[in-house]
């Protein structure tokens, strides 16, 4: 079988209802883009410092960045679509514990996994998430499944499970996500709580950080953009981030730029930080470094609000901007890659 033959069936296969998801998009004739091909990826933002990381631990983050940028580099070298490469990508990624969505999500104050997530088509604008899910093994595929198979944009907590559930996204028992990394970070945080008799504490440094997002270009010219996280440790109440709220943490349009963001999530919504990048681009000119840049290091690190963001463009320009020490982050052309962790 001929390789352009197996990505209609890998994106398919990707997808939790299989029978009815599309297959991809054709090209566009007139396109003519600086790279064929774009992937950027991102594994969170934080205080990640190189005096705190052990050998090994820097060995695995790389080496995960890098098998996700192959496993993507692969289905888009070969004509596949950027969904399809993205939801393959966060899939990995998920199913990780290094990272914090999927496996290896941070803990709510009640000791338990939420997670969220969201992907949005630049070329449609169409976009699908979900938020509070507790059962899906991969929550991006639940929010492929919203984008593809309701007429619905967010769906949230047991009405999003019983939905992916009826899509046939894989479920498992909420003890799956559960790693001793995690749970160790909520009980230090609980007893800081405790001790600085402070309410409603979450981490915002060493464990936030995990949360993961890529954006991709196809060589048809489409971009799709996602996001999934476990949010923040210690949350309470459903608190729900930005990483499922299209515009917030995430945001693609074929004629601007895709977005994913990773950080302080109230801040990126409240600063609307995925939208504002295409916005910036689209109503005032900028291109896509001097836009993305502008909000990470402008008005809302002004504000308060930590983080970074990964974006690409339509000729497959990258940036990865973070006001954090650090942000796990990487990238792939068709003439270049790059995998980083800490601050330049
Ligand atoms: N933005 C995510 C949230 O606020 C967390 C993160 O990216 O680390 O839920």
């Amino acid at each position: 079988m001929k390789a352009h033959y197996l990505f209609p069936i890998l994106a398919i296969l990707i997808s939790c209802n299989s029978p009815l998801s599309p297959i991809p998009r054709e090209s566009e004739p007139t396109k003519s883009t600086q790279s064929e091909y774009a992937l950027v990826i991102h594994g969170g933002a934080g205080t990640i410092l190189k005096k705190n990381m052990t050998a090994e631990l820097e060995q695995a983050y790389t080496a995960k960045m890098n098998e996700a940028l192959d496993l993507g580099e692969g289905i888009l070298n070969q004509g596949g679509t950027s969904q399809a490469a993205v939801v393959a990508v966060i899939q990995l990624l998920e199913n990780s514990p290094l990272f914090n969505a999927g496996k290896g999500a941070v803990f709510t104050n009640q000791g338990t996994n939420e997670m969220d997530a969201s992907i949005m088509d630049g070329k449609t604008l169409n976009a699908g998430a979900v938020g509070g899910v507790t059962n899906i093994k991969n929550p991006i595929t639940a929010a492929l499944a919203v984008m593809e198979h309701s007429d619905h944009v967010f769906m949230v907590g047991k009405g999003a499970e019983e939905f992916a559930k009826l899509q046939s996204c894989q479920t498992v028992d909420p003890s799956y996500f559960r790693t001793d990394r995690r749970w160790n970070s909520l009980q230090r945080i609980k007893e800081k709580e405790a001790t600085e008799a402070k309410k409603n504490l979450t981490e915002l440094s060493e464990s936030k950080h995990g949360t993961v997002g890529a954006v991709a270009l196809d060589k048809a010219g489409n971009i799709t953009a996602g996001t999934s996280t476990g949010g923040m440790t210690n949350k309470r109440y459903n608190r729900v981030g930005d990483s499922p709220i299209i515009g917030a943490g995430t945001y693609a349009d074929n004629e601007t730029c895709g977005v994913s963001c990773t950080g302080h999530g109230e801040y990126f919504i409240r600063y609307a930080v995925a939208y504002d990048v295409s916005a910036a681009m689209r109503h005032g000119g900028k291109d896509l470094i001097s836009a993305s840049q502008d909000v990470i290091h402008g008005r809302m690190k002004h504000a308060g609000g930590t983080g970074g963001l990964i974006a690409l463009d339509k000729k497959g320009n990258i940036s990865m901007p973070f006001n954090t020490a650090g942000m796990y982050r990487g990238y792939v052309t068709d003439n270049e890659r790059v995998v980083k962790i800490y601050g330049d």
